[in-house]
């Protein structure tokens, strides 16, 4: 008999489209995969070489549960740029991507029975993360403003168990990008209510003009020791495979991350190595070209999508998602008779146009299908083809 725990983390939606994204291609299929949250592109020369130099000096050994000391300090040195703020090394956990970072910031926080408010639709770990940590998910719904949190609904939700909100900004799945004022008044609710704050900024390397990505700490300073910042290089170097981010916080929670890892695992050595050498001699070169890369997926798949008939188009103000809004289009399917949701739609695009896609569901909307278009620009151009052509004609 397993453990209770595990009805709390059946596997997780993203990972099944992609499951049955890759069975049907075995089957032989031509599936276009738009459900991987991740950048098709080179390795950045200055990660390659990093990685290289440490190999070859033998490095092999565990480093500090917290990371290397010298990547911390560098790290701090990103940070306070990012955040035009002073940041020391005690204040960074180096983690194996965002996720352990996530992870170690529930663990830290939550008490059984402690309540976390999310705006949804939401990432798929917030809530499992949450729940694995004793916490329970709270979730805003966002859909009827445009996928923003209303701050009247954030504070009517909080109640005496609440404590903490989790904001991420630009947004995986929707790809909303939070003005300042927003952010201000989330951070002015975490005040109000004690509340603390927990900034998933991983996409915060790609806003598309003309929004820009803040940090909450710099929009309202004095939210600073209240709030974590999650942060990960698998989004902004194109780096998924290799698990390195970090947790930004007061030193009371990284002292306390510092041993929670000690018990689960400090990050890969070589990664560490390789994303030092980075933050220390890489330039703003290839980051630039990754930009690059997206923003021209972005416009080549707004105007594909723009032939989208009852489809609003996409916010896509920031990350590399397209998230469709499928409300008034399922009304129009639904006066032919047929009741279809999200999940149909992911499947019938899978078996029919051979494009794997998330069904909101995953994201807690029955509502929306997210698109991934990290991809390579002339598959990208075929998937939302075929996919445009799938819905315009559905029957
Ligand atoms: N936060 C968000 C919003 C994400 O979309 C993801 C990955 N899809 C992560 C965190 C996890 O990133 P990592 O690969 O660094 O663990």
């Amino acid at each position: 008999m397993l453990a209770q725990r595990t009805v709390l983390f059946k596997s997780s939606s993203i990972a099944a489209a992609w499951t049955a994204a890759e069975a049907a291609a075995a089957c032989g299929d031509q599936i276009i995969d738009l459900t991987a949250g991740e950048i098709w592109s080179e390795l950045a020369p200055s990660i390659r070489e990093g990685a290289i130099a440490a190999i070859n000096c033998s490095s092999n050994r565990y480093t500090g549960t917290l990371g290397l000391l010298k990547l911390r300090h560098a790290l701090a040195r990103k940070i306070s740029a990012d955040t035009a703020q002073s940041w020391s090394a005690d204040e960074i956990a180096v983690t194996s991507g965002a996720k352990q970072a996530l992870f170690n910031a529930a663990m830290a926080l939550l008490n059984p029975g402690d309540e976390v408010l999310v705006p949804a639709p939401c990432w798929t770990s917030f809530p499992v993360q949450i729940g694995l940590a004793g916490g329970t998910p709270v979730f805003i719904d966002t859909r009827h403003n445009s996928y923003v949190p209303k701050l009247a609904d954030l504070a009517a939700a909080v109640t005496s168990k609440t404590k903490a909100i989790l904001v991420n900004t630009p947004s995986n799945p929707t790809g909303v990008i939070y003005d300042r004022s927003t952010l201000a008044g989330i951070a002015q609710l975490a005040i109000d209510r004690d509340l603390w704050i927990i900034f998933d900024e991983c996409y915060g390397a790609f806003a598309h003009a003309p929004h820009t990505h803040h940090p909450i700490v710099s929009v309202a300073p004095s939210v600073r020791d209240r709030t974590l910042i999650v942060n990960s290089f698998a989004k902004s170097l194109a780096l998924t495979g290799w698990r390195i981010g970090y947790l930004a916080a007061p030193k009371t929670v990284i002292s306390a991350v510092g041993s929670l890892q000690s018990y689960m695992s400090c990050p890969d050595v070589i990664a560490q190595h390789a994303l030092l050498n980075h933050l220390e001699s890489g330039d703003a070169a290839f980051q630039l070209q990754l930009q690059r890369h997206v923003a021209n997926a972005r416009a080549l798949g707004l105007s594909i999508l723009s032939t989208l008939k009852s489809v609003p188009q996409p916010a896509a103000q920031g990350g590399y998602y397209f998230y469709l809004d499928l409300v008034g289009w399922q009304r129009r399917a639904n006066r032919y008779g047929h009741e279809i949701n999200a999940d149909d739609v992911a499947n019938v695009l899978l078996m029919d146009a051979g494009v794997a896609t998330v069904s909101g569901t995953a994201f807690g909307d029955p509502a929306g299908v997210g698109l991934s278009y990290g991809i390579d620009l002339k598959l990208l151009d075929k998937a939302l083809r075929r996919l445009t052509v799938a819905l315009n004609t559905w029957k």
